[in-house]
């Protein structure tokens, strides 16, 4: 680019905090609320340069937190003198959805300054727009149509906007919005700050920039060249998933993969604490890791993980930071990571010193310019696979039993053990079959050692082409959004004429249990009483019951105590329904 100024590359782990950024401390505490625990790559970069009034042109993907990247030194900037209502700032994006997504971005960081926003966006009557804009906003997120409309009626106006952005400048001249955008900033003040946000950067963009920026500052969290070099040997697998439908794949990737001990990685403390949460009901052992423990339930919780009583770490990437664990097996990114050099920082964890280390990436479809990013910085592709079924994990289970008996068969030492066993499985064979016994033995071994694996169905986890322009008024959009459904399930309503959820009970027929020893359980261990108890199906090794979703947690907790028919029990949510 013929304006070429200082290029920012940034390492992986950014040591600056936002305290050192120079933002206001109201925008340091709502970002405090938000659980993020430290500037991203691009923030870090970008924040300063823009709090100096400098253009700048910045590469990131959605996912990197550009959005913050730009909206904290507008919100920092902004000061109330009086009543003037003409905004100072527009963000021009390509899409309604990015406009809502932006505005809320917005919104949630300048809550405490008493920020004016409006997103402003065909497709949805004009007349609250211009209303918003006729009582005073600071802010306007706009698609450049709209804009343009809204300008034409004399309800926006742009004199005295001191900062311009252009966020997904590209998707945005794909969408043919060039001749819009120019129009637009040719009626903003010459003397403006305009930002320039792109993934890609082809000859257009530079030609739009060299335009319409003056000596930008050029900022991207381009590549380290000698990173590639540092990637440890790690079987690396992405699967791109639908948000709605995540914690329903991690829970079958994790059942496939059978992790000895895993790191699963969270953008938020908010979304650490959900997921471990999730994780929890599910029956997994997890823990959470994030910069809002003390010293000591650090410890403790890297104790248990280290013991083996932990198998799954649910972490931030700063609270992360410096663990050092033998025995992890699988690094999971259950949100990407910020930038591609956090990504090979995260995935050093596993296949250390010659060990297998599995890394695991759950993508989502309008995250995949951030994996393709990843990919450019390992120079090389890390394979997309589709989520495992049901029938996949049920296999895979028996593979490693086979595994595992079979690797008893050729250990010398392990065959010295078995002779112990000589009298005993001689005894049965008296009586049985010998193949009956060996299915025996072997369905003992498995369920054991893999747990049982339910009937469970197929969720359909392939994502639709990136949902646009949803406009909340079908059935569907309800079923998404519908109180904490945070498995992505449909609730149907069944016979208890609520929403259910349906529980795995570790004991069938096999232990002797009937249908109401799985009421007597439920109603005797639980706070549920019998009318809130659903379908149930005892089958040889496990049984299904249904009960209102509202109880379903707690229900498990209790259960998880108790024996049925004197057998302890294990309870956990039926995945995969
Ligand atoms: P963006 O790239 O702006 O679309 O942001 C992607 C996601 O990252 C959003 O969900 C943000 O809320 C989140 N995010 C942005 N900045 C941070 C940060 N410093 N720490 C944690 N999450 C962040």
């Amino acid at each position: 680019m013929p304006y070429a100024q200082a290029v920012t590359s940034l390492s992986g782990e950014p040591q600056t905090a936002f305290s050192d950024l120079g933002l206001r401390d109201s925008l340091l505490r709502a970002l405090t609320a938000q659980g993020y625990e430290e500037p991203t790559p691009i923030q870090a970069a970008a924040i300063p340069v823009l709090k100096t009034g400098s253009d700048v042109v910045g590469q990131a993907a959605t996912g990197t937190g550009k959005t913050a990247a730009f909206a904290l030194p507008i919100l920092d900037g902004l000061n109330h003198s009086g009543d003037d209502r003409k905004p100072k700032a527009l963000v021009l994006v390509p899409t309604r959805e990015l406009a809502l997504q932006v505005s809320q971005a917005f919104h949630a960081y300048g809550r405490d300054l008493g920020a004016r926003l409006v997103a402003v966006y065909g497709g949805a009557p004009a007349r609250h727009q211009i209303d918003a804009l006729k009582r005073g906003v600071d802010v306007v997120v706009a698609t450049p149509g709209r804009a343009l409309d809204l300008i034409d009626r004399k309800a926006l106006k742009l004199d005295a906007v001191r900062t311009v952005v252009l966020d997904e400048a590209d998707e945005m001249l794909e969408m043919g919005f060039i001749e819009d955008i120019e129009s637009i900033l040719a009626l903003t003040p010459a003397d403006r700050q305009t930002v320039l946000f792109s993934a890609t950067m082809p000859k257009r963009i530079a030609a739009l920039a060299d335009r319409h920026l003056r000596d930008p500052q050029r900022i991207s969290i381009a590549s380290k060249e000698s990173v590639a070099d540092e990637v440890p040997r790690v079987r690396q697998t992405s699967y791109v998933v639908t948000r709605n439908t995540k914690p329903a794949a991690l829970g079958r990737v994790l059942d496939a993969e059978d992790p000895k001990a895993a790191i699963v990685f969270c953008r938020t403390r908010g979304g650490v604490d959900e997921l471990t949460d999730q994780l929890k009901a599910q029956g997994y052992q997890a823990e959470a890791l994030h910069g809002g423990l003390t010293q000591e339930q650090r410890d403790r919780v890297m104790g248990r993980l280290r013991s083996g009583a932990t198998e799954i770490l649910v972490a931030t990437d700063v609270a992360a930071r410096g663990l050092d664990v033998d025995r992890l097996t699988h690094v999971v990114n259950y949100d990407l990571p910020v930038s591609p050099e956090a990504y090979i920082h995260r995935i050093g964890r596993v296949g250390r010193a010659g060990r297998e280390g599995v890394a695991i990436s759950l993508v989502e479809p309008r995250e995949r310019r951030l994996l393709a990013a990843i990919e450019k910085l390992l120079r090389g592709r890390i394979p997309t696979a589709p989520i495992p079924t049901a029938a996949d994990v049920r296999s895979m289970r028996l593979q490693r039993t086979s595994d595992a008996i079979g690797s008893l068969l050729v250990d010398d030492l392990a065959r010295e053990r078995l002779e112990s066993y000589r009298d005993a499985v001689e005894g049965l064979l008296d009586e049985n079959d010998v193949l009956d016994v060996v299915l025996a033995a072997f369905a003992f071994a498995h369920e054991a050692t893999q747990g049982v694996a339910g009937d469970d169905g197929d969720i359909d986890f392939n994502p639709p082409q990136e949902p646009k322009a949803k406009t909340g008024k079908k059935g569907r959009d309800k079923d998404r959004f519908d109180g904490p459904d945070k498995n992505g399930k449909n609730k149907k309503k069944n016979r208890l004429d609520v929403p259910t959820e349906r529980l795995f009970v570790s004991v069938g027929r096999r232990s002797g249990v009937t249908p109401a020893d799985i009421v007597g359980a439920l109603t005797g261990e639980t706070d549920l009483r019998g009318r809130d108890i659903g379908v149930i199906t005892v089958h040889d090794s496990y049984s299904l019951v249904e009960v209102p979703d509202k109880l379903a947690r707690k229900a498990i907790k209790d259960l998880n105590r108790c024996t049925i028919k004197g057998n302890r029990v294990k309870v956990r949510l039926d995945r995969g329904r």
